[in-house]
């Protein structure tokens, strides 16, 4: 089969490799939409410690069981099933109350097992969840990048909230949903992409560029500042503008993984008494969430994808 193999910084291949077995308890899902998230970007551009090649990466596929592991339901081959990436031990504290992104032995497919840029890939049965019948492949591959919304939004977002999201990449506009979803009385977004920002507009989001938003925010809430900051970007700046645009007593999730360290200027957290909360995938209650938002449908289809044939 094919498969698209990460070689090291900046090297991908489309190579002929093995077709995977069905170890006892997996499922081979024949993918038919895989995604690009921005953490496979990030490890394809820099040398990650996380992602170690020969990889092949992918976290967010749609696809259909090709193959079933003994141990493994039968009648489920030919099933459409999209992919619910996070392996966890299951017994661990952090497991037991279906927090698996915070297991310690959490692995993750696409960066610690061949993922889903490949015609085939085997995983653990459970890690293939059916799709609902009326769901379309293009909406239902957003399944995985939603539940990263839904992950910050349901711990942020309260009804009548103000909400600044920085940043309007694929996550940032799906945390603009996801905040209306919640109940957020006006979402303000900024990129310094007009694209991106034209996009996050259709969401239902006030765009405005980088220089501007601050005032924005400032004006929308009598000076006082946005219940709410999302920041899907990143950056020492970004880190910046969220506390700035941040009213006193507010709260401000860190998403984007712009870069690992700088500078953040502590006595304006201490002032404002802000909290940050740093935001990592998503439990097992943000994922199935996020797979019944989208057969309610939560999303329009257009717009999110840009198609690749592999
Ligand atoms: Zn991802
Ligand atoms: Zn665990």
């Amino acid at each position: 089969m094919r498969a698209l193999v990460y070689l090291g910084p900046r090297r991908m291949e489309l190579q002929d490799v093995p077709d995977p077995v069905a170890g006892p308890g997996e499922v081979v899902i024949d993918a038919v939409v895989s995604a690009i998230c921005g953490s496979d970007l990030h490890g394809f551009r820099e040398a990650s410690p996380r992602r170690v090649p020969p990889l092949v990466m992918g976290h967010e596929t749609v696809g259909r069981i090709g193959a079933v592991g003994t141990g493994v339901d039968p009648e489920r081959l030919g099933q459409r099933v999209v992919l619910k990436p996070i392996l966890s031990c299951g017994t661990c504290e952090a497991c037991r109350t279906g927090d698996i992104n915070r297991c310690r032995e959490g692995r993750l497919v696409g960066r610690d097992l061949a993922g889903g840029f490949a015609e085939r890939f085997a995983v653990p049965a459970t890690a293939a969840v059916p799709v609902p019948s009326e769901l379309p492949d293009e909406v239902a591959v957003l399944t995985e990048p939603l539940a990263n919304a839904e992950h910050v939004t349901e711990r942020a977002v309260r009804e009548g909230d103000v909400v600044f999201v920085i940043g309007s990449g694929p996550i940032g506009a799906l945390m603009v949903r996801a905040a209306f979803l919640h109940r957020a009385r006006q979402v303000i977004v900024t990129d310094t992409n007009p694209e991106r920002l034209a996009f996050a507009l259709a969401q239902g989001a006030e765009g405005v560029p980088g220089d501007d938003a601050l005032e924005a925010v400032t004006a929308a809430t009598d000076g006082w500042g946005a219940d709410v900051v999302i920041d899907a970007a990143g950056f020492e700046t970004t880190w910046a503008l969220g506390l700035q645009g941040v009213r006193p007593g507010g709260h401000i999730f860190e998403i984007g993984l712009g870069a690992p360290r700088g500078t953040v200027d502590f006595f304006t957290v201490l002032g404002k008494e802000a909290t940050i909360t740093g935001s990592y995938a998503w439990s097992d209650q943000d994922f199935a969430r996020s797979l019944e938002l989208l057969a309610g449908g939560a999303l329009t289809p257009d717009g999110w994808l840009t198609r690749v044939p592999l």
